[in-house]
């Protein structure tokens, strides 16, 4: 069954942004046992399979909702602007690639959310994200 369900994902145009984070063989991954609260693990865990809740994804479902970044940025907010280019997060940006830097891994979305060490300092970064509603 593991390997239907990996075919059918193989070739599920809806699945690309997981593909930028997962590979193409799902190894084994064992959950972290850690997390730093429910809110943000499930952040975590919904980003990492595409379904962050950033405006512009929850503006396809809510039209009240404005598409824009929540620090007010010009841009709409998406996975990609507050992880590389959202200038009001620069400081708590360059927290994780510290992050990462010590553990030699590369800053990157499949850095962030595959690699179990860097689960909370990723949920802290996104609890700066959730306690700026
Ligand atoms: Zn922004």
């Amino acid at each position: 069954m593991c390997s239907e369900l990996r075919d059918y994902w193989l070739n599920d145009g809806k699945s690309a942004f997981s593909k930028r984070i997962y590979n193409y063989n799902w190894p084994s991954y064992k959950l972290n046992g850690v997390i730093l609260s429910k809110i943000t693990t499930t952040w975590y865990h919904q980003i990492a399979c595409g379904r962050g809740r950033f405006r512009e994804r929850m503006n396809l479902f809510d039209p009240s909702i404005s598409p824009t970044c929540r620090f007010g940025c010009p841009a709409n907010e998406t996975v990609d602007h507050i992880f590389t280019s959202c200038p009001h997060l620069v400081v708590s940006r360059a927290d994780l690639k510290i992050q990462c830097t010590s553990f030699d891994l590369r800053y990157n979305l499949k850095s962030l959310f595959t690699d179990p060490r860097l689960q909370i300092p990723v949920e802290r970064f996104l609890l700066t994200l959730i306690s700026h509603t």
